[in-house]
């Protein structure tokens, strides 16, 4: 079965996230909707997406739209048919009846329904149009959740489904889990219930909603919105309906019926409009009283609202070993909250799935959680686990598991796929170093360097790691979801609170010097990047000799934003690929003007075709959709270049201040429209100073080195000032830029 062209009925949220994805995969799709004009709003929706649904705008017209009346001969063509019209069974089996009337011999149709069982769904089916029909649930937003679940009953023809993943696997870039034809099938049947443990644990200990969001959270590996901050996200009234769902379809002796009950406070909240972020707020709001915005926090108890506190559990990395050791409340709360979602995860295997793994790559896939719970469970110990917990009767995995009380009861991971992904290589690799930023691992004759810490910011200890794995072939990559947001501003903040602008300076030495120790050592170095690749970030990758982006990147040098520049070798790597064209041989000026646009603007590409014309990345340069295949990429990279020699250093011939004239003039008009302040104009002089070679002419070669040396001391100058410092420190403080 090939894959050639698809029909996805129904353009609201999902089913235009599918369409736009096909798209991105060059899959010939068309888009229907009850009228023509729905299909068309949503393909314009596609395009203003923010973040970008698509990887290349400029093919949104590949997404034909119409509607069910005059255009389902389409279907006629299809080899997939997606249904993603509303959750109503009575709409959805109309759209079967009128698919299979239509379908081309042996089409695949899937539905992308949330709740509703193939058993249901498939009742007025003939047998052999049940062998084509499954589900295929997406989850929101399609490009950038890693997770499909495609899910199949007894009356499949499983050749087809496995064919359906290879597609949705290798096409797609999907993570794609093939689960039986359980309620919520995996994700949403632990993830849920996750969400109901933790809110209804912080109801029973009288927690506030931050204190809860504070552990279920970073703490234990789940991101940072937690769970009332998710609700709100969500929207309350979405998940009541998702609640009821589960409250019909689930046994009545099932646990989560306990923890699915709606509270009176949830029942107002909906009443009253407060459904989450998009209607009045939800458990957080955003009260304005005159000009000041205050972020506001429910009491679980009263329903009254008062301003939100941070709290601080003094403690930034996952450690769940410590964490439910604590000895106050947010150690009991911790444990209360995991040891029941680990019991009840464990008491439905095999019921939804016969790999217990699946559920943990489902809830790092689906929710983006860096663990799932039975790799929880492995972290905090069997031993330490069976000593803590309760009464497990009945629960077969944890009764078995108690007697055998097997510390590797984990075995291999990522068993969904065979796909030889990180997650599996760094089971069998060997941890040969690291500290507390960075880890080593050491697997046949290559090294792989996985940054550790949050939002896999750089500092010392980062670029301390890369340095001494460049002994063998080495690989950059990491599970995370970033590949690196750039230099750790807070530990530069750190330094320059206490005026120690020396170690700064040490710092970015090393930082340089890592670099250039990359792209020169004897041994090929691959950056395997996805997700932010920013500032320090990029200029570990574009400094390294092979790269192999996924498709899901968000790229660029953003250092002016917070009244710096890129001092890594940033502007050093693009004048040299700026440089290397046929407009620069001809015209001096070409190449530093055009880096300091992109530079000085922070421009940043979503895609590796946005980042493509911005020589963020290279035509070389290999792009993939499909996150797991970045490491054997990486692989096949070393092993296609065991005759690898390092390049021979670049050279720069640069104008000097001929160069710098042009740039003042764009700023003076900048600045006289008031689109940069006084210190953006200083932040852009040192830019433009760097990118025009400083003093020097056009017919002096300078060397790496020297431009290393222009980007150290313009750094230097911009750190030291006090508006750089109040940028800085205004954008680790609210997320967004600062304009002075
Ligand atoms: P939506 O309300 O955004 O869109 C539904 C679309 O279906 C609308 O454009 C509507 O005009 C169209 N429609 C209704 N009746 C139709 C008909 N007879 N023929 C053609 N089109 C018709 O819904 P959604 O959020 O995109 O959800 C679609 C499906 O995906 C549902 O089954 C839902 O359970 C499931 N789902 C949703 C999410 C999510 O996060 N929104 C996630 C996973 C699965």
């Amino acid at each position: 079965m090939t894959i050639k062209k698809v029909v996805v009925i129904g353009s609201g949220t999902m089913g235009s996230g599918i369409a736009a994805h096909l798209c991105n995969a060059n899959i010939p799709v068309t888009l229907l909707d009850l009228k023509t004009e729905i299909s068309k709003q949503a393909r314009e929706k596609i395009y203003k997406s923010r973040p970008p649904l698509l990887l290349d705008k400029s093919k949104i017209n590949n997404i034909k739209v119409g509607n069910i009346l005059d255009d389902f001969n389409t279907v006629k063509d299809a080899d997939w048919v997606v249904e993603a019209v509303v959750e109503r069974i009575d709409i959805k089996h109309d759209i079967y009846n009128k698919i299979f009337k239509e379908r081309k011999k042996g089409a695949i149709v899937s539905s992308n329904t949330s709740s509703i069982p193939i058993k249901i769904l498939s009742e007025k089916l003939t047998s052999e149009e049940k062998k084509d029909f499954c589900i295929t649930h997406f989850f929101n937003p399609v490009r950038y959740m890693g997770l499909l679940e495609i899910v199949k009953n007894e009356n499949n023809d499983l050749d087809k489904i496995n064919s359906l993943k290879k597609f949705c696997e290798i096409e797609l870039g999907k993570g794609a889990i093939v689960c039986n034809d359980t309620p919520g099938f995996l994700g949403n049947r632990i993830g849920v219930f996750a969400m109901q443990i933790a809110m209804t644990e912080a109801f029973k200990m009288k927690l506030t909603i931050e204190e809860a969001d504070s552990i279920f959270g970073r703490p234990m590996g789940i991101p940072k919105t937690g769970v009332f901050g998710l609700y709100d996200l969500i929207g309350i009234d979405l998940m009541a309906d998702v609640l009821k769902s589960f409250i019909k379809e689930l046994p009545k002796n099932d646990p989560f019926q306990e923890v699915a009950k709606e509270t009176s406070l949830v029942k107002k909240l909906i009443e009253t409009g407060y459904t989450g972020r998009k209607g009045k707020g939800g458990f957080y709001r955003i009260n304005k009283t005159g000009s000041t915005k205050v972020m506001e926090a429910i009491n679980l108890e009263t329903g009254k609202y008062s301003a939100s506190k941070k709290i601080n559990i003094l403690s930034d990395k996952v450690d769940l070993k410590s964490l439910i050791s604590r000895d106050d409340k947010f150690g009991e709360y911790a444990w209360s909250v995991i040891s029941k979602i680990i019991k009840y995860a464990s008491s439905l295997v095999p019921a939804i799935t016969k790999n217990f793994n699946d559920i943990d790559e489902a809830m790092r896939l689906g929710f983006n959680w860096t663990k799932g719970p039975f790799e929880m469970l492995e972290e905090i110990g069997v031993e330490n686990f069976f000593n803590k917990i309760d009464d497990f009767k009945g629960n077969t995995f944890l009764e078995n598991l108690s007697k055998t009380k097997n510390q590797d009861f984990y075995g291999s991971r990522q068993k969904y796929t065979e796909i030889e992904t990180l997650g599996k290589v760094k089971k069998k690799a060997l941890s040969v170093d690291g500290n507390s930023s960075a880890q080593i691992y050491r697997f046949n004759d290559y090294n792989i360097v996985e940054f550790t810490t949050k939002a896999n910011t750089l500092d010392y200890d980062s670029m301390d790691a890369l340095k001494k794995a460049t002994d063998k072939p080495l690989i950059i990559i990491n599970e995370s979801m970033q590949f690196s947001a750039g230099v750790n501003l807070t530990y530069t903040m750190d330094f320059a609170d206490k005026g120690d602008i020396k170690s700064i300076e040490k710092f970015i030495r090393y930082f340089q010097e890592t670099c250039k120790h990359l792209k020169y050592s004897d041994h090929p170095v691959v950056s395997a990047p996805s997700g932010l690749t920013l500032g320090g970030g990029f200029e570990v990758m574009v400094q390294s000799n092979f790269v192999a982006s996924h498709t899901n990147i968000v790229v660029g040098l953003v250092e002016t934003i917070v009244g710096l520049i890129p001092a890594g070798g940033g502007c050093k790597e693009m004048l040299a690929r700026w440089l290397d064209t046929d407009e620069a041989k001809k015209d001096p000026h070409y190449a530093p003007l055009k880096v300091f646009d992109i530079i000085g603007y922070g421009r940043t590409a979503t895609s590796p075709i946005e980042a493509e014309p911005m020589k963020y990345l290279k035509p070389e340069d290999k792009k993939i959709m499909n996150r797991n295949s970045l490491l054997e990429v990486s692989r096949k990279i070393l092993d296609n270049n065991k005759a690898f020699k390092a390049p021979s250093e670049a050279k720069f011939n640069l104008p000097g201040k001929t160069v710098v004239e042009d740039m003042n003039k764009i700023l003076e008009k900048l600045y006289n429209d008031k689109i940069i302040l006084d210190h953006g104009l200083v932040v852009a002089q040192e830019l433009a100073y760097v990118l025009s070679g400083g003093n020097t002419t056009i017919d002096k070669t300078l060397s790496e080195d020297d431009l290393f040396k222009l980007e150290l001391d313009a750094f230097m100058r911009l750190v030291e000032t006090k508006k750089t410092q109040e940028r800085i420190k205004y954008t680790l403080l609210t997320g967004k830029p600062l304009v002075n």
